[in-house]
């Protein structure tokens, strides 16, 4: 017998289901960290940390280990749902909702064609592949531009940019911490996010590693955050990283620490960059970033000559309106110190499943192929920004948005002028939610179909393989069983499929195919790709080589090095060149908005608004779990002790936050030196509504109702939204509730 398989007998001779102990992965952040679950039959005994796991080794956090408290919410969604005229939702079976489904859309597709159909992404599909590959798949059939990715709120700068300089949108380096002699980190807090865009394991105590073996962690933030208190701390002004990384750059160059021999071997276009740089004044740029330009020079030195180094940045760079130009620099900084592709610096990931490799050879990947039609963006990797839903909504013409299917998404409330998008839903024609709770955006549907959760499905961590700081392979089955009636997302976005006639698949032959009867599922597909891949066994020629067979069957994850690979810069990059593609118009372009915007404060609105992410949060979800949200959960606003005599603001008081754009409340102020004077911090995902109670009733506000849609306040390249740094007045409501 398997030794994770043991049958329990009882004194009286009951045999009980055998407990079984799996080793899977956390499918909650990108932290893909490893667990041990324990099961006895249809029950969850415990998720606990997987000691074995060659990446986490023994962690996780409260959120993965909590999270049978999700698959046995009594909130959970276990039928489809249909809403009723006055509002109310109705059970109705699978085969009613997606007849009537199908029926809708074929008639909204005789009328207004298929570019009259979306499709939203959300943030849990970068752990579901069969959810990530159906929602392409199904875009790519029906050659709709209306696909909205989360990725847009916060990282499409990424992806554009690894388009531009390494020919792949899915080509991220990342920051070699184990190795490292020097970590630049800006406006990242991994000791709580556990890592985005790097799923370096155990990544704190990885970043304490650096200055035990006597290396320097410098944390660039506007905030005091949890690693930023662990490490040295430079206080920067919202969104003033790009300006940081530039005068970084300028340093560099000026000094000439720039490594010539590195540059001439990796890329192409690096001229441009001393052209590039030379208007930008230092002292121009230390208003901007609040950093001192002594503090910058030093810095730009001590970086160019560390033995090794690497900048990583998250969302301090990605989401303010330079978020393109912001990752462009930080690859730069990068690459113009020697620190591509080597040792302790910036380097690419082994996946095992060559995802990068698939998607480029079926030219899945991209940037400005198109444009999208009311706001005239450019796509990025196929997809469209959310900001322009409304209006894509609103605005009448040919591939006028009438029905979409929302999966995995909540972006009533995550996406930016979130109460604009929640009236735009309502001129739909037809709204679908795959979602696993009634929410701010499922409540709007006309049907809520209900998916398995993680835990009761397939999967590999898809998007986090090629991230990973030690490269491994895992793959499991089920842990558990569906709950319910509950399905696959990529089963019931393939039924969907069906009844509108189309395969949710873009490879070439894939709709002939279709009409043959013949269907590859998700999981074949990527079993073939990993077969076929680097790893694989190339179905018996290699016989050490993986297949998904001999990945599930090995409950646990297998290491494959215990560092990432470098010097293979010439054998991962997809550019003509073969090298880093350095010099763009468009960039060139951003620098010169760069140098012409204006970031004086505005008077009305004189403090800049940042947003936070908690331990015990996940965005706009996880907040129905009791453990996560028992004690002393309320969003708080932070604000610094100079402000709050400014503004008369005492510790505990209630809030009320202003923008050009909304206003909200908020149920306490929490005064903290951990601020930079004038700069507030928000919590983000709170004030929901619908049908999770403890969700519902921990109360607090919406920070996407003082956030704006409007094409001039995006990162222009990307369309990615701009939510941080919003200008903002506050007052205190403590006076006016008395009074009341
Ligand atoms: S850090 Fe993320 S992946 Fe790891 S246990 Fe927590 S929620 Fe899960």
């Amino acid at each position: 017998m398997h030794k994770a398989f043991v049958t329990q007998v009882d004194t009286a001779g009951t045999k009980f289901p055998p407990v079984q102990r799996k080793k899977i992965f956390c499918g909650v952040c990108e932290g893909s960290c490893g667990l041990e679950a324990t099961v006895q039959g249809t029950e969850l005994i415990s998720l606990l940390p997987d000691p074995d796991h060659p990446n986490t080794k023994g962690f996780a956090c409260s959120k993965g280990l909590a999270f049978g408290a999700v698959r046995d919410d009594h909130n959970r969604l276990l039928h489809p749902l249909k809403r009723c005229p006055d509002g109310s939702f109705e059970e109705i079976s699978w085969e009613q909702a997606l007849d009537e489904i199908g029926e809708r859309l074929n008639g909204i597709i005789a009328r207004r064609g298929k570019e009259s159909i979306g499709l939203y992404q959300g943030n849990s599909v970068a752990w579901n592949f069969g959810a990530f590959l159906n929602l392409f798949g199904m875009a790519g059939a029906l050659k709709t531009k209306h696909l909205y990715s989360a990725a847009s709120i916060d990282i499409n700068g990424y992806w554009m940019i690894s388009q531009l300089l390494y020919g792949s949108n899915f080509l991220n380096p990342i920051p070699d911490v184990s190795r490292t002699d020097f970590m630049l980190c800006l406006g990242a807090n991994p000791a709580v996010s556990h890592g985005s865009m790097a799923n370096i394991g155990r990544f704190r105590d990885t970043m304490m590693g650096v200055t035990q073996r006597g290396g320097r962690v410098v944390v660039v933030d506007p905030r005091r955050s949890e690693t930023a208190s662990l490490f040295e701390h430079v206080p920067i002004r919202p969104n003033g990283d790009v300006w940081l990384l530039a005068a970084l750059l300028k340093v560099i160059f000026d000094e000439g620490l720039e490594d010539r021999e590195a540059l001439l071997r990796q890329t192409t276009g690096h001229e441009i960059l001393r052209e590039m740089l030379a208007p930008l004044e230092l002292r121009h740029a230390a208003l901007a970033s609040g950093i001192s330009v002594k503090k910058i020079q030093q810095l730009a030195r001590d970086f160019a000559g560390a033995r090794s180094a690497c900048a990583y940045g998250r969302c301090g760079i990605s989401i303010g309106p330079f978020a393109s130009l912001g990752k462009y620099f930080l690859d730069v900084l990068n690459i113009v110190t020697g620190n591509l592709d080597r040792p302790g610096g910036w380097c690419f990931g082994r996946p095992f499943v060559d995802l990068e490799t698939l998607m480029h050879r079926m030219k899945s990947t991209g940037y400005n192929r198109w444009r999208t039609r009311v706001d005239d963006f450019a796509e990025v990797a196929g997809t469209s920004p959310v900001v322009s839903i409304p209006r894509e909504i609103r605005t009448p013409g040919k591939g006028q948005l009438r029905a979409m299917l929302v999966v995995g998404a909540n972006p009533a409330s995550s996406s930016p002028a979130a109460g604009e998008l929640r009236e735009a839903f309502k001129d739909l024609e037809l709204l679908i939610s795959l979602d696993v709770y009634q929410t701010e955006t499922s409540r709007l549907a006309h049907y809520i179909l209900p998916p398995t959760v993680w835990l009761e499905r397939e999967g590999f961590p898809i998007f986090t393989q090629s991230h990973s700081g030690v490269p491994h392979a895992q793959w499991v089955g089920p842990t558990l069983p569906p709950r319910g009636d509950t399905r696959d997302d990529a089963w019931i976005m393939d039924e969907i499929a069906r009844r509108i006639g189309i395969v949710p698949a873009d490879f070439p032959g894939a709709q002939v195919l279709g009409k043959l009867g013949l269907r590859l599922s998700p999981s074949l597909m990527m079993d073939i790709g990993l077969r076929t891949g680097p790893e694989g066994d190339w179905f018996g020629l290699r016989p050490r080589g993986l297949s998904r067979k001999k990945l599930i069957g090995n409950n646990g994850a297998i290491k494959l090095a215990d560092t990432v690979p470098t010097g293979i810069l010439h054998k991962r990059i997809f550019t003509k060149s073969r090298k880093v593609e350095l010099d763009h118009v468009l960039i060139r372009g951003e620098m010169k908005r760069l140098l012409a915007y204006d970031f004086t404060v505005d008077s009305r609105f004189p403090l800049s608004l940042i947003s936070l992410r908690e331990l015990r949060s996940q965005n706009t979800w996880m907040h129905n779990v009791p453990k996560l949200i028992v004690g002393d959960r309320v969003q708080r606003l932070r604000i610094h002790p100079q402000d709050a005599e400014r503004y008369g603001i005492e510790d505990g008081d209630p809030i009320e936050i202003t923008s050009h754009f909304g206003q909200i409340n908020v149920p306490e102020a929490r005064i903290s030196d951990e601020m930079m004077p004038g700069s507030v911090a928000l919590p983000h995902g709170w004030g929901h509504q619908g049908n999770w109670e403890r969700a519902v009733a921990v109360g607090g506000s919406g920070y996407n109702e003082l956030t704006t849609n409007r094409v001039d306040s995006t990162d222009l390249p990307s369309g990615n939204a701009t939510v941080n740094g919003i200008a903002v007045r506050i007052r205190s409501l403590r006076v006016s509730r008395a009074v009341a």
